[in-house]
């Protein structure tokens, strides 16, 4: 699992879905969050924390959708190997493709429980340490 000190970047355009997503991840064990309302917003707070070291992105979101943070994000060096989880809607899983040639860690599909992210992320990490 990741290291439960490493900040996480959560992303959504819905104040309600970035507190239900911070709430399952301080039940798994992280304490250190910082948040975006859209991809346009989660590029800067990525740029001004440092020390961002997961992200958890909604995918429908105005400005950048979290497939164009996701781009933004691969295509800069410093964010390469960044871990990165999308949240997604039953009805955006055809989308996933398109996530996972963009580099797309890992996804979650809306709603989910704490028990499931947790699994998603112990997923993710396994598959970033191979
Ligand atoms: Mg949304």
């Amino acid at each position: 699992m990741f290291d439960f000190n490493t900040t996480v970047l959560v992303v959504d355009d819905m104040t309600t879905m970035r507190k239900i997503v911070q709430k399952a991840l301080k039940e798994i064990g992280f304490s250190n969050f910082v948040e975006a309302a859209d991809g346009q917003k989660a590029w800067e707070v990525l740029n001004e924390t440092s020390s961002v070291g997961l992200v958890i992105s909604d995918w429908n979101m105005p400005n950048a959708s979290g497939l164009d943070f996701l781009k933004r994000v691969r295509s800069d060096g410093r964010y390469k190997g960044l871990p990165f989880v999308l949240l997604t809607a039953e009805s955006e899983l055809e989308q996933v493709k398109e996530a996972v040639m963009a580099g797309v860690d890992n996804y979650i599909v809306k709603p989910f429980t704490p028990a499931m992210l947790e699994q998603k992320l112990e997923e993710t990490h396994k598959k970033k340490a191979a």
